[in-house]
């Protein structure tokens, strides 16, 4: 009986971790799937991604999903 029900249990928890697992996956894809953002600093027209420390983190820049100006040194852009 105990044994039955700890089966059972295992089963779902494995359940809920596959379909978490699935399911972050679905919305990574889905996310780079959706144009990207970069960072431009406009003051050197150098392109950060939203991985990069200076991305939205210079004196002046705007937010693109256009591939603009020169790719960051440090994160590639
Ligand atoms: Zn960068």
């Amino acid at each position: 009986m105990m044994n039955k029900n700890k089966k059972k249990i295992i089963f779902i928890c494995m359940l809920v971790i596959l379909s978490v697992f699935i399911l972050s996956n679905c919305s990574e894809i889905l996310s780079s799937d959706s144009s990207e953002t970069y960072w431009i600093n406009s003051d050197s027209n150098v392109r950060h991604n939203s991985s990069c420390r200076w991305y939205g983190n210079t004196n002046a820049g705007y937010y693109t999903t256009e591939l603009i100006g020169t790719a960051c040194g440090i994160c590639g852009g």
